[in-house]
């Protein structure tokens, strides 16, 4: 976007203006009421283009809603060519921040960078290349998809020939002349994965693409992901489930409270969500008694007892110091088994603990 001054020619008043390269805007002056055509020039010198590695740069992104700060102080970046994840329970400042992304909200503070594009000062250019997918996306019920994606070829002023290739590239050949008012929910995400393809964009943002649908759509979403990757196009998508991104991304970044509380790869995660094993420990005759050298025992964080059954907390480093000061203690071990909770129960855990 930029911001000119203008001169009224008739009471010479100044006035201030806002536009895109080549835009051409109507202007009517505030005190004299003049009308007037003002064209800012499409070939900007300003345009600013970094050629790093990033799709995708987020620097302190802000975005306070009345009451409400929806995202809060959010760095990340996306590098080129990953599929990145975008996870955090709902209400947790995701689509805000892929809308402030895509220049659909203005943000309070920060600078998003897209392709390398300041999204302020190069607006333009920073959002052709983008195939954007909305968390709620409305057709027209009465039409069928080939109509519907004509209709976007419109807009985005693209050729029409490549919609039928695209309905049968995403899997929609079979309801080709359905309208799609009969589509189920599945269906309808197929068609909207389709028109974001239109124009061959370099990177897609894809709101919630797998939300609300079941294991088998998730699967066939899932593979159409992939499918746009393996081009070569970057690939950034918000969950609220974690099993949707921990097998089909990079690297994922996680919000909550609309803070980014962690940026990492999936492996990596068990970090952030504190994953700890469970350790049990079949012991003879315990009772349900904790022995004393447990109650006290550094890096033990919870422990208790059922029947022979000693259950501890603890770092993995710790795991064999403890079975080794049971030994010393002489309580005499018939089995021990140890449960790695899940990424998934750690992060349920993890909101339910912030709610
Ligand atoms: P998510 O996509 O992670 O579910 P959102 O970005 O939609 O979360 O919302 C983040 C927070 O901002 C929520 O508390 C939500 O109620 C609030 N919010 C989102 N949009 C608006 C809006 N237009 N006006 C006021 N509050 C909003
Ligand atoms: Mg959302």
């Amino acid at each position: 976007m930029i911001t000119k001054t203008i001169v009224c020619p008739k009471c010479k008043n100044q006035i201030e203006i806002q536009g895109n390269p080549g835009d051409v805007i109507l202007v009517t002056c505030p005190k004299c009421d003049t009308k007037g055509k003002f064209s800012f020039p499409a070939d900007i010198t300003e345009i600013e283009k970094t050629t790093d590695s990033y799709s995708i740069q987020i620097d302190n992104l802000t975005k306070i809603f009345k009451d409400v700060t929806a995202v809060n102080n959010v760095s990340f970046k996306v590098k080129n060519g990953e599929i990145f994840g975008f996870l955090g329970p709902n209400g947790a400042g995701k689509t805000t921040t892929i809308k402030a992304m895509l220049g659909l909200i203005h943000m309070n503070t920060g600078k998003i960078k897209i392709n390398g594009y300041d999204i302020i000062k190069n607006s333009k250019e920073s959002r052709t290349k983008i195939g954007y997918l909305p968390e709620i996306i409305s057709f027209y019920e009465n039409l069928t998809p080939v109509q519907t994606l004509n209709f976007f070829c419109e807009m985005k002023g693209q050729d029409k020939s490549i919609v039928k290739p695209l309905i049968k590239e995403v899997g929609l050949e079979d309801a080709m002349n359905k309208k799609v008012g009969t589509f189920s929910r599945g269906m309808r995400q197929l068609l909207g994965i389709a028109q974001t393809m239109i124009g061959s964009p370099s990177i897609y943002v894809l709101d919630e693409p797998m939300a609300g649908l079941d294991a088998r759509w998730v699967k066939i979403v899932r593979d159409k992901i992939r499918m746009l990757n393996e081009r070569g196009a970057t690939i950034m998508f918000s969950s609220h489930i974690l099993s949707e991104v921990q097998n089909l991304c990079t690297r994922v970044a996680i919000i909550n409270k609309g803070r980014l509380i962690a940026e990492d790869t999936v492996p990596n995660l068990s970090k952030y969500l504190k994953i700890k094993p469970r350790l049990e420990i079949e012991i003879s005759g315990l009772n349900g008694e904790v022995p004393n050298i447990i109650a006290t025992f550094e890096g033990v964080e919870q422990y208790s007892a059922k029947g022979d059954i000693l259950f501890i907390t603890c770092d993995s480093s710790v795991r064999i110091k403890v079975i080794k000061a049971l030994e010393e203690a002489k309580f005499e071990i018939k089995d021990i088994k140890t449960f790695e909770p899940s990424l998934e129960e750690a992060f349920v855990r993890l909101i339910e603990g912030d709610k």
